[in-house]
């Protein structure tokens, strides 16, 4: 039973749409498991803007509430009432497509196991979609969406349904989608949790307190908000499953010395920094990049500001480590999402500056050391560097906590196609004279990857460095092929 906008149809759309998400599970009966949810995706937010959507087992079957908007939105008191239960799941999704503002995309997807249902949701981004739901349709399978996601969530629902175990559905499926996947799922009494053998996307797994039940959520700053415990992360090509026998393993990466790729990004932008990944605070690998990236890149400045929130970390560190003073130069209207993920170009031109206002005291006259912690099309940035020039700035500095952008994510995070990103094309030089700073620096990949702490091979670097870590060679063909002169890219495979 699914319940929130209009009822679904099915259209076409091509397979590469890409989507940033969050997931979050929760199993604890006796709970009000729909609050929990709802908080818990309170907390990831910041992953997804677009559409937000929690289902419920209750022992008998499962019902999911979901739409376009925010989770305040999204949820009303009588929608969390009304759905009572032992075991949950929430998403929340972000694409950035216009089109893709479409109900069917919203998620958890439902599908049908006989009389049975399971509803699932999804981070991450496959690069085998069209196969798939090829292979779908061959089933007679229908589908209502266009995301990758469902085309999971209806290959586990037809494979359950013809060898009646979903334990071998999920170890089927999860053999034959290729990409970045972090998956929750439900039936009506058990969750299931599972992670693609890359682990390019996150997934922690958290404990309530006094045994009242288990949770899985994309980050951990999701388990602090309801007062779960961190235990461990789900490692990558593992699925666990939770029911009224506690947490089980049923399914390992049989090569656990394997190549991991977890995303560069969600350490640099994504992620909040209250969240904890590999053991490092986001926060804490935010600022030594800034640190970092002030022994690299010195500048004689009188102060250090960082673009809010996601360059603040970094430029705190930059400050601290140059020790030139940080100032809060930049007043952030918090009422206004992410730029980017407004999906219209017009939206994302406004966004710049209904979200940023400078402050003319910490600016006018002062050479600015400005950190912030990428640049993707370069857009934001020159309209920031004017509004300091237009404020009195003597000098604009820009400092970047990440190497150049240069290469699109075939894996969840749309940083747009090759001809959009200003790392592709222009020079360091070329970017700096684009923005109309006085200097530009970028943090070198070497010192960003020894922020974490963690060694290169730990991480899929494809945005910074074009070495993707599986083939995504026909996608970057068909990019090439429709914006010419993109370039080819040194793959990994
Ligand atoms: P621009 O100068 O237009 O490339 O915008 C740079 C800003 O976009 C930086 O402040 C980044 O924090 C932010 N940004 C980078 N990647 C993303 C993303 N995938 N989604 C939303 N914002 C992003």
């Amino acid at each position: 039973m699914t319940k929130g906008g209009q009822a679904p149809f099915c259209h076409e759309r091509p397979d590469h749409m890409t989507e940033e998400c969050a997931v979050f599970g929760v199993y604890a009966p006796g709970e009000d498991v729909a609050r929990l949810t709802y908080f818990g995706l309170y907390a990831l937010q910041h992953r997804g803007q677009e559409s937000a959507g929690i289902a419920v087992g209750d022992g008998k079957t499962v019902t999911a509430v979901k739409n376009l908007g925010l989770v305040s939105q999204v949820f009303e008191e009588t929608d969390l009432a009304a759905l009572p239960g032992e075991v949950a799941i929430g998403h929340t999704r972000y694409s950035t497509t216009g089109q893709s503002t479409k109900w069917e995309n919203t998620q958890p997807h439902m599908s049908s196991i006989g009389r049975q249902l399971i509803a699932l949701a999804h981070n991450g981004n496959l690069i085998n979609t069209a196969d798939l739901r090829d292979d779908l349709r061959a089933h007679h399978m229908h589908l209502q969406s266009t995301t990758d996601s469902e085309a999971i969530a209806a290959l586990i629902g037809e494979i359950t349904q013809r060898t009646n175990h979903i334990r071998q559905a999920v170890a089927e499926t999860m053999a034959r989608v290729r990409g970045a996947y972090a998956v929750v799922l439900i039936t009506e009494m058990a969750l299931y949790a599972f992670r693609d053998p890359l682990g390019v996307r996150p997934l922690c797994l958290g404990e309530l307190s006094d045994g009242r039940g288990w949770v899985v959520a994309s980050e951990t700053c999701a388990l602090d908000i309801i007062g779960a415990r961190f235990v461990r992360e789900v490692e990558p090509g593992e699925c666990i499953k939770i029911s009224a026998d506690g947490v089980e393993t049923f399914l390992s990466d049989p090569d656990p010395g394997r190549r991991r790729a977890f995303c560069m990004f969600e350490y640099v932008y994504f992620a909040r920094p209250d969240s904890i990944m590999s053991d490092l605070s986001l926060y804490e690998a935010r600022y030594r990049m800034g640190e970092t990236l002030a022994s690299e890149y010195p500048v004689e400045a009188d102060a250090v500001m960082g673009v809010p929130d996601s360059g603040t970390p970094a430029a705190i560190g930059y400050a601290h480590a140059s020790g030139i003073p940080f100032v809060e130069g930049l007043a952030k209207n918090r009422y206004v999402g992410r730029t980017f993920i407004q999906p219209s170009q017009l939206q994302r031109q406004l966004g710049i500056r209904l979200k940023l206002n400078p402050m003319r005291f910490a600016i006018e006259g002062k050479r600015l050391v400005v950190v912030d912690d990428s640049i993707v099309r370069g857009n934001t940035t020159r309209a920031l560097v004017q509004m300091l020039r237009e404020m009195g700035a003597r000098e604009v500095h820009m400092r970047i906590s990440s190497p150049p952008v240069a290469w699109p994510c075939f894996f969840g995070i749309d940083t747009d196609t090759r001809d959009q990103l200003i790392g592709a094309h222009k020079s360091v030089e070329q970017i700096r004279a684009h923005i109309g700073a006085d200097s530009l620096g970028y943090l070198s990949q070497a010192g960003m990857v020894a922020a974490t702490g963690l060694p290169a091979s730990n991480f899929c670097l494809a945005c910074f460095d074009g070495r993707y870590p599986l083939d995504v060679s026909d996608k970057l063909a068909a990019e090439a092929a429709a914006h010419p002169g993109a370039g080819t890219a040194q793959l990994e495979v």
